[in-house]
């Protein structure tokens, strides 16, 4: 059986869409680009539009869920899978429902067992996910409130974890913007700091061998690479070298469960 490879094409506030191979199969996680801007991503990352018939959303915000996707998905005659809370508003925005494949608990998808993890995001809350093939365990986890016990308790024995970072607290506080947007972002029902992020993974990171920490959903405006690699260089040095931090415009190399970290370090440092 082939290893999880995994790839971010794009991350932040304007769009999101990772790509999992899981079996023989890829999957894409969210789908926040327009079709244009997912094709040439997945060209860069050695893909095409027809190697992807399945598409995991964690929620269907506008970032995560690109509406311009019903159409193709639909002409493609491929599968949008989403915890049974967001079907009512995908088909509000378009998608049909010979489409759609709800899921309400664990799941199979092309060779792996994936546990939906429930976590705080705004009214219906987002899912976070941990793809489980047998031989590898691979943890998902964007736009999160804040880091649940019960999530630390599944993300765990993992051989690559993609996690949220999205905004460190002083750019955050001094970043002009208005003051109910600061609560949304902070409040427990919005995203993570780099420091929450962290000790959360930190956490993670004990529980399991990972190969690659891959960092997600950075906010353009409150956050920059600067301050993450000066976090953990303080706070966690021995995981540094795991770490990739995904961008909203240019996808991230092909990561795969085993692989020499030092040859990724080699293309982001
Ligand atoms: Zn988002």
């Amino acid at each position: 059986m082939n290893g999880f490879k995994f790839c971010v094409l794009g991350s932040g506030s304007s769009g999101n869409a990772s790509v999992l191979r899981s079996g023989n199969n890829w999957v894409m996680i969210d789908c926040g680009f327009s079709i244009k801007q997912t094709k040439e991503r997945l060209k860069r990352a050695g893909l095409v539009l027809a190697d992807i018939q399945d598409i995991l959303l964690t929620h269907v915000d506008r970032d995560h869920f690109n509406p311009v996707w019903c159409r193709t998905i639909q002409t493609h005659g491929m599968k949008a899978h989403m915890h049974r809370l967001h079907v009512p508003r995908a088909m509000s925005l378009g998608l049909h429902a010979e489409n759609i494949v709800a899921f309400d608990g664990v799941f199979q998808l092309h060779g792996s067992t994936v546990e939906p993890i429930h976590v705080a995001h705004d009214e219906l809350g987002t899912f976070s996910f941990v793809f489980d093939s047998g031989e590898e365990r691979f943890g998902f986890a964007t736009d999160l409130g804040h880091v649940p016990e019960h999530l630390l308790r599944s993300f765990s024995n993992l051989d690559i974890v993609a996690f949220e970072s999205n905004y460190d607290p002083f750019m955050q506080e001094t970043s002009g913007r208005p003051q109910f947007l600061k609560e949304r972002i902070v409040g427990g029902g919005g995203h993570l700091s780099n420091a929450q992020s962290l000790c959360a993974i930190q956490t993670i990171a004990s529980q399991s061998s990972l190969s690659h920490i891959i960092l997600l959903h950075l906010s353009r405006q409150c956050n920059a690479p600067r301050h993450i690699y000066d976090l953990y260089e303080e706070h966690a040095a021995a995981l540094k070298p795991f770490v990739t931090i995904s961008h909203q415009d240019h996808p991230t190399p092909m990561l795969c469960a085993g692989e020499s970290a030092n040859m990724v370090q080699e293309v982001l440092f």
